[in-house]
C-alpha cells in the first residue's frame, strides 16, 4: 500500500513539474490522475477475469497492492485445489469401501428418495445405482414394517426382516439416521443365521421332547420302589434324591419345551381380552401354600378395569414366575407387593419384594437361560433357571418389556410394562371382579 502511495505521488509530482514547464499544471495533473485510475481499473479487471477462471486466463500483470492481492488469491487457490483433491480422493475411497461391504447400503433423503446406493443394494434389494436415483425407497421395497421404520418420528429399532425380491433370502433392514435430513438403510442377508437359530431351537425342542417320556417312566418307577414296603432302609435316601432330581429334570424339560413354543413365531395363539385380575387371583390361590410356609405378607393393588389383549396361559406363566421368584428369594416374614395399574403410556404389572435383592452386575443377564445369581439357592428353591427367560419371551410376544430394579439385601422390583395399544379398559368394580373370579 505504502509503495503504491509513493509511486502515485511521484507520478503526480512529475506531472506537476512537466505541467509547470508547459504552463498548464492542472491539465497535466488531471491527465496523470486519470491515467493512474485507468491503470488500476485495467489491473482490477484482469484480476477479476483471473479469479473467475484461474486456469483459463493468464496471470494478470499487476503491481503494488493488486499484485499482493493476486499473490494471496493464487496461494489460497492452490491450497483450496489441493484440499478439494484430497477430499475427492477421500470420498471416492470411502465410497469404494462402502461399495465393498457385504451389506447393502442405501442413502435416502428426508423425502425418502434414494440418494446413493452401493453395488450390493442391487444383489440384495434389487435397487440399482444410479438408475434408481431419486425414486422413493418404499416404492421399491413394499413392506408396511419397512415404511413404518423409515418414518422420521420412529425410534431406532432392531430392524425389520423381509424376503428378498431377487433371491428370496431373508434380509434384515436397519435404518440409521446420520443427519437431521438423511437416513442410511443397511440391509444384510440373515437367511443363514435364521436357519442356524432354527436348527438350534429345533434341536433343543427335539431333545427335550425325547427326554420327556423316559423321565416320566423313570420317575414313576422310582415312586413305586420308594413306596414299596420291603425296601431296605439304606436305599431310601438315594431313591428320594433320585426322585427329586428326576422331578427337577422334568421341570427343566417342560420349561425348555415351553420356551421353544414361545420362540416359534409360526405358533402364535390368538389374542383375546385377558382379565389380569382373574389371572392374579388364580396365581395367588395356587401359591398360597408357599406363602403360608414362609409366612409372607402379601399386598395387592389391582386395577379391576384394566385387561390385556393377549394369551391367558402365557401371561399366567410369566406373572406366576415373578410371584414365585419373589416368594423364594425373600426370607421368611417378608413383604411382597403385587401391582397392576395404568401409567401415562400403558400399564404395568409389578412384583415388589423386600428379599435378598440382586447385585447390579447380574441384572442385565438375568433373562438369559440358566443364568442364576446363586446356583445353589436357585436349585434349593426348585428353580430351573429358565423362569425369567420365559417372562422375557412372553412379554416380547405381547409387545411388552421387563424392567428390573433391585438392591442387594434391600429387595427387587420386576415390572412388566405393556403399551397402551395392548390394553383393554373394561368398566367394572372390585365386587364384579370378585364375583366373576368366584
Ligand atoms: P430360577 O429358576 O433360578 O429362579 P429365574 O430365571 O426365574 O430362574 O431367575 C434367574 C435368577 O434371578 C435366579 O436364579 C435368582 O438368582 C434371580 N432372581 C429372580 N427373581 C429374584 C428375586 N425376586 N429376588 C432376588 N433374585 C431373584
Amino acid at each position: 500500500m505504502r509503495q503504491d502511495i509513493w509511486k502515485f505521488t511521484l507520478l503526480l509530482i512529475i506531472a506537476g513539474i512537466v505541467g509547470l514547464a508547459l504552463g498548464a499544471p492542472l491539465v497535466t495533473l488531471l491527465v496523470m490522475a486519470l491515467g493512474i485510475i485507468g491503470m488500476q481499473i485495467s489491473g482490477l479487471r484482469s484480476l477479476r477475469k483471473w479469479v473467475e477462471n484461474p486456469g483459463g486466463n493468464p496471470m494478470p500483470e499487476t503491481s503494488g497492492q493488486l499484485y499482493q492481492l493476486h499473490r494471496d488469491l493464487s496461494r489460497k487457490d492452490a491450497q483450496y485445489t489441493k484440499r478439494k483433491r484430497r477430499l475427492n480422493e477421500f470420498v471416492s475411497q470411502f465410497r469404494s469401501a462402502i461399495g465393498a461391504l457385504p451389506d447393502a447400503i442405501v442413502l435416502i433423503d428426508n423425502e425418502g428418495k434414494i440418494e446413493w446406493a452401493n453395488g450390493n443394494a442391487e444383489h440384495l434389494l434389487g435397487i440399482r445405482w444410479p438408475a434408481d436415483a431419486g425414486l422413493r425407497f418404499v416404492n421399491l421395497i413394499r413392506n408396511a414394517d419397512v415404511a413404518k421404520m423409515l418414518r422420521p418420528s420412529e425410534p431406532p429399532t432392531e430392524g425389520v426382516e423381509v424376503t428378498g425380491t431377487v433371491h428370496s433370502q431373508i434380509i434384515n433392514l436397519k435404518c440409521v439416521r446420520y443427519t437431521n435430513q438423511q437416513r442410511m438403510v443397511i440391509a444384510r442377508d440373515v437367511s443363514r443365521l435364521i436357519q442356524v437359530n432354527k436348527m438350534h431351537a429345533d434341536f433343543v425342542a427335539n431333545v427335550s421332547h425325547e427326554l420327556k417320556t423316559p423321565l416320566t417312566v423313570l420317575r414313576g418307577y422310582l415312586e413305586i420302589i420308594e413306596n414299596s414296603a420291603d425296601l431296605p432302609q439304606k436305599y431310601l435316601k438315594p431313591l428320594t434324591q433320585m426322585r427329586t432330581q428326576s422331578a427337577r429334570m422334568q421341570s427343566i424339560v417342560s420349561d425348555l419345551l415351553y420356551l421353544a413354543r414361545l420362540e416359534d413365531h409360526n405358533h402364535r395363539g390368538t389374542f383375546q381380552t385377558v382379565d389380569v385380575t382373574h389371572v392374579i387371583n388364580a396365581i395367588m390361590e395356587a401359591v398360597q401354600p408357599l406363602i403360608a410356609e414362609k409366612n409372607h405378607k402379601i399386598e395387592l393393588d389391582v386395577d379391576y378395569s384394566l385387561s390385556i389383549l393377549g394369551i391367558q396361559t402365557e401371561l399366567y406363566s410369566a406373572f406366576n414366575n415373578l410371584i414365585t421368584n419373589a416368594i423364594h428369594y425373600t426370607p421368611k416374614d417378608g413383604l411382597i407387593r403385587v401391582r397392576w395399574c395404568a401409567s401415562t403410556d400403558g400399564a404395568s404389572f409389578s412384583v415388589i419384594d423386600n428379599g435378598i435383592g440382586i447385585a447390579p452386575q447380574h441384572i442385565e443377564r438375568l433373562t438369559q437361560r440358566f443364568y442364576r445369581v446363586d446356583t445353589d439357592r436357585s436349585r434349593d428353591s426348585g428353580g430351573t433357571g429358565l423362569g425369567l427367560a420365559i417372562v422375557k419371551h412372553v412379554l416380547q410376544r405381547h409387545n411388552g418389556e421387563l424392567i428390573i430394579e433391585s438392591n442387594e439385601d434391600v429387595g427387587s422390583e420386576f415390572r412388566c410394562y405393556f403399551p397402551t395399544e395392548q390394553l383393554v379398559v373394561v368398566k367394572r368394580t372390585q365386587s364384579d371382579a370378585d364375583s366373576e373370579s368366584a
